[in-house]
């Protein structure tokens, strides 16, 4: 038997994520973000389970040539851009949009002859400052471009700083979209805004964020980048991790558990081992009381995280015994709330799931 721990990805939840960005953005063309491994789900199964978006967007050259290879015919855009003027004639071989954000990327550009015309993302910086032209560098950098031969359509394109928050005090969406617009402004293109956060507020914020492409990635994994809860939005988690308790100890007042011996009993309890540590994924820094759920019942966290298992208190649950069903995160636990626990984001631990765990595919409401 393999070990118990398992991550399952429901399909059927990143189609359904997919259609409520549609529907919060019903305009808009979408690029469904499938960096990182699609959030550590698989870049295979992000290209099914987006396999209604209208493109692809990631970072990691080598995983849009293996998206091509894989047969997504539809667009792919790299987010950051090439790395090297020797990726340009990748873009043309295989039809691969990227963003421009520096003068050095334009350069790359101009040096390389593109035996095939290619569409690009120019990246504004509107204030988070880390990729991209000032508003004031901006057409200049767009000119440059639009002079290099075989560049086609050229997207205007700026990422938001706090899109999960609404009237941020240092830097708000509005104060972006600003900027954004006075130094695109008179200049032809499609434009390209909204990350999810951009998305969820597309409601409230129509005029505003309205764009011709929105690029949501943590949505789409039944995450939110923060504000409300996933349910609250009608995301659905697409990532489940279950395990077992492996083991179970009876506690007298006084005894410790675990490294650093970090929890002592109070009380007689009961806690139960689970197969899952920090070497799956799992966050070491989660701290005693950190959500879990045994055989359906919530319960908590204690002592240290190790690198092959971690303890759960086990009093409130009735029968548990070696064999019980564990769920780490996902169908019934929200991501986000463990990672909140935890003093991180769902993302980060979506991303951090290990080479080791084993993966397979399922719906909501099955083990898998
Ligand atoms: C990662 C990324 C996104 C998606 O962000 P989410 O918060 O996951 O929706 C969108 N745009 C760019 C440029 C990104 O790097």
């Amino acid at each position: 038997m393999p070990r118990p721990l398992c991550a399952t990805i429901h399909l059927d939840s990143m189609q359904h994520n997919l259609n409520r960005a549609r529907s919060c953005a019903p305009l808009a063309k979408l690029w469904a973000v499938v960096k990182a491994n699609a959030y550590g789900h698989g870049l295979e199964r992000g290209m099914r389970g987006f396999a209604q978006a209208d493109g692809l967007a990631l970072v990691e050259t080598e995983s849009a040539v293996r998206l091509r290879e894989s047969g997504w015919i539809k667009p792919i855009l790299l987010l950051e851009g090439i790395f090297d003027a020797s990726d340009v004639p990748l873009l043309a071989e295989h039809n691969i949009n990227s963003a421009v954000h520096c003068i050095e990327q334009i350069k790359m550009l101009e040096y390389t002859q593109l035996y095939r015309p290619i569409d690009v993302h120019l990246k504004m910086n509107t204030g988070m400052n880390r990729l991209g032209f000032r508003p004031e560098d901006y057409a200049a950098a767009y000119k440059r471009l639009r002079a290099i031969p075989g560049i086609r359509n050229i997207t205007h394109m700026t990422h938001f700083a706090n899109a999960d928050e609404l009237e941020h005090p240092l830097l708000a969406i509005g104060e972006q979209v600003r900027r954004f617009r006075a130094g695109a402004d008179g200049l032809p293109g499609e434009r390209s805004l909204s990350n999810s956060g951009g998305v969820l507020h597309q409601p409230q914020l129509a005029d505003e964020l309205s764009s011709d492409w929105v690029r949501p990635g943590i949505m789409l994994y039944g995450g939110t980048p923060g504000g409300r809860s996933a349910q609250d939005y009608g995301l659905r988690p697409t990532m489940t991790l279950r395990s077992e308790i492996i083991g179970i100890q009876q506690l007298q007042p006084g005894d410790t558990v675990g490294y650093g011996s970090r929890f002592v009993a109070e009380k007689a309890m009961t806690i139960g081992v689970v197969a899952c540590g920090y070497a799956d994924g799992y966050p070491r820094h989660a701290p005693h009381g950190t959500p879990v759920v045994v055989d359906g019942v919530r319960t908590t966290l204690v002592g240290r995280v190790s690198m092959d298992m971690m303890t759960v208190d086990l009093t409130p649950i009735a029968n548990a015994r070696v064999g019980s069903k564990v769920t780490l995160w996902g169908d019934g636990l929200p991501i986000d709330e463990v990672a909140q626990a935890a003093g991180t984001i769902g993302y980060e631990l979506m991303c951090a799931l290990a080479q080791r765990v084993r993966v397979t595919e399922g719906r909501m409401g099955t083990d898998g």
